[in-house]
């Protein structure tokens, strides 16, 4: 499997940052040690033209990410402080992504390690996502003629309210998230599905709230690509969470979603989404899951050539 990955995606956060910056390199090099991916397959992005951000992004709000201008109150909802660094890594995380979907659109199946900003709004930074990646590419595709319909499939903790947002008045694109209701964002946006979940749910009832949703995202939406945004800040422990599902739950999650989606032939786009574990090794490492889960389904098994 071909993966986008920079080593600039990792940047230098100040002490005691809530986010694990470090799970981007630990999940690069524990899928090398694993051998579900070899270093030849890994494709460095470059930064994303501006001009391709602006398929979903307002101008004024690109204009002050590139200038570093944000008003202060805009910095804190970003949850970043802004710096050069952090816009490089945005913009190299987007063009990941949409390397990713072509190398999808080639070889079935792909994915970029790091991705799923899920809530990015046209016109501001949010909870750790400066910019939409998944919309970006989304747009990107059907500007270029390789795709007419897609579906993202989220399930990230934290509903992809952003993403939902982009797309209320698409009926091309079908957003179908499955989240914790009363967690972050507080103001959910109108997803064309969306599955709210109490606190504290535990494994048996998320698997069947899956398996009760997903094949009729799948039946309605008709895509033409899905990207998938993994979110493992459902497993008990997280920081952000609030679930109790474990880290088995997880993996069959991810299978069956992995599965359902290869079975039916439609090119998958693996994205990470949030993860807020005790450690960014652990929080990388359960993030594997996904593509340990791609690997056993024999999906990534011949690995494709560099190109
Ligand atoms: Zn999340």
């Amino acid at each position: 499997m071909r993966v986008s990955y920079h080593e600039d995606y990792v940047i230098p956060l100040p002490p005691r940052h809530s986010f694990p910056m470090p799970k981007f390199s630990a999940l690069r090099d524990l899928l090398v040690e694993e051998a579900i991916v070899s270093p030849d397959n890994i494709v460095a992005p470059e930064e994303a033209d501006w001009d391709l951000l602006g398929l979903v992004h307002t101008r004024s709000y690109l204009e002050s990410l590139r200038c570093g201008s944000m008003a202060m109150s805009a910095i804190r909802r970003m949850g970043f402080p802004w710096t050069q660094a952090l816009v490089r890594r945005s913009r190299l995380a987007v063009q990941g992504t949409v390397n990713a979907a072509r190398m999808a659109l080639e070889d079935g199946v792909s994915g970029n390690l790091a991705g799923g900003t899920h809530h990015a709004m046209p016109d501001h930074a949010q909870g750790f996502c400066v910019l939409n990646d998944t919309a970006i590419a989304i747009r990107f595709l059907q500007e270029s003629g390789l795709i007419r319909r897609a579906l993202v499939i989220d399930l990230d903790v934290h509903q992809g309210n952003g993403t939902a947002k982009i797309f209320e008045h698409d009926q091309s694109v079908y957003t179908f998230s499955v989240h914790g209701e009363k967690n972050f964002p507080l103001r959910k946006e109108r997803s064309t599905r969306d599955v709210p979940l109490p606190d504290h749910m535990e494994d048996a009832d998320y698997l069947r709230a899956i398996d009760t949703h997903l094949p009729s995202a799948l039946n309605e939406s008709e895509p033409d690509i899905v990207f998938y945004v993994q979110g493992v800040d459902i497993v008990k422990g997280d920081k952000f969470g609030r679930l109790n599902v474990s880290r088995g739950c997880l993996r069959a999650r991810d299978e069956r979603v992995i599965r359902s989606v290869a079975e039916r032939g439609i090119p998958l786009v693996l994205l990470l989404g949030g993860g807020y574990a005790a450690t960014p090794e652990l929080t990388a490492d359960l993030h594997a899951e996904m593509h340990r889960a791609a690997a056993s389904l024999g999906l990534i098994s011949s690995p494709q050539p560099a190109s």
